[in-house]
């Protein structure tokens, strides 16, 4: 933490800037510790600040180590204005992404003296390379979510609602050591399969269905995202070719990962491959997105990224094909930069599973 407060320092000298009020919860995380639900910091070129309430008192002093920790009775902005700890500073920076805009009115009314700079990405710019404790964390997250797919398949079969495996899968996690799922199930058997964000419903899988699985863990705050379709009975000729396209594009975008390679040149791998298989307009979302205290985090893998890959990223690489009416196929798996070139976190079969 300390060294992310350091870096912290830097950016606020290189930007010139006298403060950096951080209020994304995942961001105040990142960068203090702080795993509750109301918490904000102030980072200052030598003093750095963390605001909870009563109810994290003992929590965010187990918790939060560098930080001056500041308890507050009513609202964190007003605890700002108490302690007076903008004080010295005229430039302070906001997340223009998060602060929601009634806050940034507060804030505005309430020290009419200081200007809010609203800047972009600058803590996802240093949480998108991990450090080697993070890496293990989500490594642990990705090996519970194999597990949990080796043994929710066992109980896939017709007549089961697309509910009661998303509840399943939800047990195994908990059981397995995760805290909890790392995002809403997704489980779209048959035409719904065409959804690519098809949360599971109470539909009953059926014989000859594909089935989508797009779950994920949370282990110590870090999180997996891991996607596998499979067939409930023989499928047809279609959607097995569908599905081979979609493993095959998945499996060159893999192994064309290296550091260095700008973002959209590797969702370009998959898509062109998939374009070249007659497939092109039904792949309709980005390759992957970057995984760790948040689900959906920098960097993007789109056709209209330009962030360059380095060593420490974990990525998903995610390519999917969606036929309206008929179903879908996507298979998704976490992967490490590093050394140059890609690891792949996940170890659930990809060939074809026929249940
Ligand atoms: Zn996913
Ligand atoms: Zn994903």
């Amino acid at each position: 933490m300390r060294e992310r407060i350091g870096r912290m320092r830097n950016i606020l000298e290189e930007r010139g800037i006298d403060g950096f009020l951080v209020t994304h919860l995942p961001n105040v995380r990142y960068l203090t510790g702080f795993s509750g639900t109301n918490g904000l910091c102030l980072i200052g070129r030598e003093t750095s600040y963390f605001l909870t309430d009563f109810r994290y008192h003992e929590q965010s002093h187990q918790e939060v180590k560098g930080l001056r920790i500041t308890v507050a009775k009513n609202s964190l902005f007003e605890q700002l204005e108490k302690r007076k700890l903008f004080r010295g500073m005229r430039r302070v920076g906001i997340e223009g992404n998060y602060l929601p805009y009634a806050d940034y009115r507060k804030l505005k009314k309430t020290f009419p003296r200081l200007r809010f700079i609203p800047l972009a990405d600058v803590i996802e710019g240093i949480s998108a390379v991990k450090d080697e404790e993070e890496i293990g964390l989500i490594k642990k997250a990705a090996q519970i979510s194999d597990k949990v797919f080796d043994e929710v398949v066992k109980s896939i079969k017709p007549g089961v609602r697309e509910l009661e495996v998303s509840a399943e899968i939800s047990y195994l996690h908990k059981t397995y050591g995760a805290e909890r799922d790392a995002f809403e199930t997704i489980v779209a058997s048959g035409p719904r399969g065409a959804l690519p964000h098809g949360i599971a419903c109470a539909k009953k899988i059926r014989r000859g269905e594909f089935v989508t699985l797009d779950f994920g863990c949370v282990y110590r705050g870090y999180c997996c995202d891991i996607t596998r379709s499979v067939s409930i009975g023989e499928p047809t000729r279609k959607l097995r070719e569908v599905y081979r396209i979609v493993s095959e594009a998945q499996t060159r975008a893999i192994e064309a990962v290296k550091s260095g390679m700008i973002a959209k040149d590797l969702d370009a791998v998959a898509r062109r491959y998939i374009a070249r298989n007659g497939f092109g307009k039904f792949f309709g979302h980005s390759l992957g997105h970057g995984i760790g205290l948040q689900i959906h985090e920098s960097p993007r893998i789109s056709s209209q990224s330009s962030y360059r890959l380095r060593d420490g990223n974990v990525i998903t690489i995610e390519p999917g094909i969606y036929l309206p009416g008929i179903g879908g196929v996507r298979i998704e798996d976490d992967v490490l930069v590093m050394n140059g070139k890609s690891v792949a976190l996940n170890k659930a079969p990809k060939e074809l599973i026929v249940l």
